[in-house]
């Protein structure tokens, strides 16, 4: 019997915006060769290995796409732009965005120029990129915490967006500042339904444990938010993406450790982590 208790929050992994994707990806492949990848499918560096593997070609340009080819645009979402210089190019695309982001697109793009769009989001991030691309006004302001709102200009009545995999409690915060600033601010939207879920699995668990692990890759928004979340609890925690990272270091003295995984993380890396987790090697 193991020393430890790993203890997994539920729900953790795969969402339904990356099986979507990933649904995608395996049915465009079943038929064609040369499959470009515009800006990422979904933020897991295993799965991104898999796919190049099977010849699929990571661009982040549009015009890096020969014309004509088969092109698929990740879960996180392209903007306005990019859809058109796809179009030009007449490449053959499959929208593997999230139905989720793809209502951010939308909402953004039903603002008329004399509305003031409030971003909560990280700059750079493809998902804010994009949703910024389909803003039908220009007087566009990027927040990335709720100090920010003090910075911002005097409003009127700005609508605010939130990316999706941001933390549920600082998406809060910021409607709560944004609201005492500009009462007429319409804040009526929050991080979306997997990433609350997941982080309040890791709010309920954490407390009880030593340490903290979130199977995820860094470049993961969501996976980085759920370390972020047990942290806020007090819990040492770790964000993994190979689990070959496990040593004895890590958990000297560790009795139960809770776990966790972003959104997209495969369930066989969760089991595998899992596993070297219980190992008696340690
Ligand atoms: S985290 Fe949310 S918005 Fe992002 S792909 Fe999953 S369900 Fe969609």
């Amino acid at each position: 019997m193991s020393k430890r208790t790993v203890i997994t929050a539920e729900p953790c992994g795969f969402c339904s915006g990356v099986r979507n994707a990933l649904a995608l990806i395996n049915e465009v492949l079943q038929t064609e060769k040369n499959v470009y990848i515009l800006k990422g499918l979904i933020h897991n560096t295993g799965v991104t290995a898999d796919l190049k593997k099977r010849g699929c070609i990571f661009v982040e340009n549009v015009e890096d796409i020969p014309e004509g080819s088969v092109t698929i645009f990740g879960a996180h979402g392209v903007s306005l732009a990019v859809e058109q210089g796809a179009a030009a190019r007449r490449l053959r695309v499959t929208d593997a965005a999230c139905p989720l982001v793809k209502q951010l697109h939308k909402a953004a793009g039903a603002l008329t120029p004399d509305r003031e769009l409030v971003l909560f989001g990280h700059r750079g991030h493809p998902e804010t990129e994009g949703v910024l691309g389909h803003s039908g006004t220009e007087k566009i302001f990027v927040v990335e915490s709720a100090d920010d709102v003090d910075s911002l200009p005097e409003l009127k009545a700005p609508v605010l967006l939130v990316q999706t995999t941001l933390s549920h409690i600082e998406a809060e915060k910021v409607k709560s500042s944004l609201k005492k600033r500009f009462p007429a601010a319409d804040i009526s939207v929050s991080v979306c339904q997997a990433s609350l879920l997941r982080q309040r699995a890791v709010e309920r668990l954490a407390p009880e444990c030593d340490l903290f692990v979130v199977a995820g890759s860094s470049c993961s928004s969501n996976a980085n938010r759920l370390r972020e979340t047990a942290e806020r609890c007090g819990v040492r925690s770790v964000l993994i993406d190979d689990p070959a990272e496990v040593t004895a270091e890590l958990l000297s003295g560790v009795r139960t450790i809770g776990l966790s995984a972003a959104a997209s993380t495969p369930e066989s890396q969760i089991e595998t982590l899992r596993a070297r987790l219980c190992s008696e090697e340690f």
